[in-house]
């Protein structure tokens, strides 16, 4: 596994046609497009690493998968009152399909459902008691009480998050959103500005790949019927507009976020994190979506 890492690693360090950074928020536009980073968990506890595994970045829609497994641990089937389960089609922050569809989103992990999703699990708590406990539950299924959140990125996407509030306010305007819009959208811009490096992503994943159950730690995060559903997500919704071609090229469940980073999950044999800033035109990173198809060939990882 690290002589294919390193390979991977290497081949990336070359590659010329690395995507273009995230500048749609500002603090994203600054980050350096030259690096990348992958680590690979296994369900013993080993993790394998290359590049600047170690490097944090922002996990951006990556979150969407924590939040809506808590979302789930909190309302159960109910959350699927306020988001759909069908990919979108749509790039990760569309308004259009919310107007056909009286302001349901489609799914947990466009911009729309992710604000739905915290909207549920705010249920009437202060925006710093939901923070806090989206930040606990990552650092418990990621093992590590240093994850942290990346305050200049938040308040850079709260100052230019003009899309994010009509969102908001057009689901608001079909009675589906229960809180103070400013107050909901602080939560969500938070939650997408938690830091994680690669090692950490990647560990943080490992209750996917054992039927809810971090076996490195020995803790069960969800049912198994519960893991298998967020996969199924993530197979189908991960990669927003790009899902389809994320599945056809890498094959396993995936969620992808503007700062670059990916986790994919191979069921029953590791969790994967790759980060590279560099963007594809559709928001999903260059080089980290190239590794994955490359680890993939070589591991024979693929569900298919
Ligand atoms: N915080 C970002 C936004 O709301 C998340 C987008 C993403 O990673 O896809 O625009």
């Amino acid at each position: 596994m690290q002589e294919i890492l390193n390979e991977i690693a290497e081949f990336m360090s070359e590659n010329t046609d690395r995507g273009k950074v995230a500048d749609y928020i500002p603090e994203l536009a600054t980050i350096n497009p030259n690096q990348f980073g992958i680590s690979v968990a296994l369900p013993n506890g080993q993790v394998f690493s290359a590049g600047c595994a170690q490097q944090l970045f922002s996990i951006q829609s990556i979150s969407k998968v924590f939040s809506l497994t808590l979302a789930l641990g909190k309302i159960g089937d109910r959350v699927w009152t306020k988001v759909g389960r069908e990919p979108s089609g749509d790039p990760f922050n569309s308004i259009v399909q919310l107007e056909h569809e009286h302001g349901k989103p489609r799914n947990p992990f466009i911009n729309a459902g992710a604000i739905a999703i915290v909207d549920a699990i705010m249920m009437g708590h202060e925006p710093k008691e939901s923070l806090a406990e989206i930040l606990q539950f990552v650092r418990y299924i990621a093992n590590d009480d240093s994850v942290g959140i990346d305050e200049k990125v938040a308040m850079s996407e709260l100052a230019s998050g003009h899309r994010n509030s009509s969102l908001a306010h057009f689901m608001a305007s079909f009675n589906r959103i229960e809180h103070q819009i400013d107050k909901l959208l602080g939560v969500y811009y938070h939650q997408c500005s938690i830091s994680m490096s690669c090692e950490q992503l990647a560990k943080s994943g490992l209750f996917l790949v054992s039927d809810g159950v971090n076996q490195s730690t020995g803790s069960r995060v969800v049912s198994s019927h519960r893991a298998r559903r967020i996969n199924s997500l993530m197979m189908m919704c991960g990669h927003y507009d790009g899902s389809g071609e994320f599945a056809f090229r890498v094959g396993l469940p995936g969620k992808s976020g503007v700062g670059g980073g990916i986790l994919a999950i191979a069921p029953g044999k590791a969790s994967i994190a790759v980060w590279s800033p560099g963007l594809d035109k559709i928001g999903n990173s260059k080089l980290g979506t190239l590794a994955l198809e490359m680890l993939v060939q070589r591991t024979g990882w693929s569900v298919f």
